[in-house]
Parts: structure tokens; C-alpha cells; sequence
């Protein structure tokens, strides 16, 4: 089974994108649980919830030991979310092994009023060497890709 991390600030859709993929569905309020949470589907990966963790920064290096793929989520219409992906980055930089595969997610795309645009994620993806999706929880947009393409990376590299 492959360790799948999910990052990033609170409130951006972390535990929302990863209800959908493990349960196809969405809780549609917000809850923080307690401690790290983690589902697995199909038993291949084991995918990893910061819990509500992120709002006290004790994400700590434990959390990532032996993860094959970080995921680092922003969301589309906030701002603040994007700007901490450098902040996450250098946690991130400092916890993984160098070949494990990152993927970046703007998140919340079925959301129009957007302050951040995919382009600019996308270079922030391009620059740092992660793979780039817009997902959205609510229409479902490129759930099951990105675990899909996680699954087909972590299959090359075997
Ligand atoms: P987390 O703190 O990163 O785990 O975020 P949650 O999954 O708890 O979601 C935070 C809030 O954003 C909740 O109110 C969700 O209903 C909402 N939300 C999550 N994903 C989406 C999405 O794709 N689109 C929209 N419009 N709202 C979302
Ligand atoms: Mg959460």
C-alpha cells in the first residue's frame, strides 16, 4: 500500500477532495477531526488527512515519514491559501525523499468568483516540479484522475 500525504491550509477542501474519492461523496459542511485520519480505497494507497491539524502548524515530520505522494491543496478563491503553498513547500521539501510525486490542486474550481487564477498555479506547479489538477468536491472535477495519475507515477517508479 502507498502513502498518499494531504497538505495544505485549513479550509481549503482536504478532507472534502479526499471524502469524494473514498466514498464518492460530499459531506458538504465543514468538521475537523481529531488527529491524523486515514482512508484507503481499493488498498493501494493509504491516503493521509492533516485532521485539522494545519490550523496549530503541528504538522510535524512523522506525518510524512515514508510518504510516496504529497498532495498540496490551495483553494481557487483564497488568496491566503495560495500564498502559504511556499510555507508547505519548504515543510514538505524538508520531510519527503526526493522521488516521491507531488501534485498541486486548485481547489474549489466549480467556485466562479475566483481570487487566484489556474494559470498562476500552474506555473507555482511547473517552477516546483509538481503535476498541476483543478478539482472541485462538489462537481466531482478530476477526483479520480489525480489518484489515478498518483497510482500510474508510483507504478512507474516501481
Ligand atoms: P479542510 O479543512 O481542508 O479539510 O476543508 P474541508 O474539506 O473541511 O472543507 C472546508 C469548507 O469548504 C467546507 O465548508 C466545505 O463544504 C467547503 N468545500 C470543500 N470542497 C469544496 C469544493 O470543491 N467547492 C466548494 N464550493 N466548497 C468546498
Ligand atoms: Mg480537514
Amino acid at each position: 500500500m502507498k502513502k498518499v500525504v494531504v497538505v495544505g491550509d485549513t479550509s481549503v477542501g482536504k478532507t472534502s477532495l479526499v471524502g469524494k474519492y473514498v466514498d464518492g461523496c460530499f459531506a458538504g459542511e465543514h468538521f475537523a477531526t481529531v488527529g491524523v485520519d486515514f482512508r484507503c480505497k481499493n488498498k493501494s494507497l493509504s491516503i493521509w488527512d492533516t485532521g485539522g491539524q494545519e490550523r496549530f502548524k503541528s504538522i510535524t515530520k512523522s506525518y510524512f515519514k515514508g510518504a510516496h505522494a504529497v498532495i498540496l491543496v490551495y483553494a481557487c478563491d483564497c488568496e491566503e491559501s495560495f500564498l502559504n503553498l511556499i510555507n508547505w513547500l519548504v515543510t514538505i521539501e524538508s520531510s519527503v525523499d526526493e522521488d516521491v510525486v507531488k501534485v498541486l490542486i486548485a481547489n474549489k474550481s466549480d467556485i466562479e468568483d475566483i481570487s487566484v487564477s489556474h494559470k498562476k498555479g500552474r506555473i507555482f506547479a511547473e517552477e516546483n516540479d509538481m503535476l498541476f489538477y483543478t478539482c472541485s468536491s462538489v462537481t466531482g472535477e478530476n477526483i479520480d484522475e489525480v489518484f489515478d495519475r498518483i497510482i500510474d507515477e508510483l507504478r512507474e517508479i516501481d
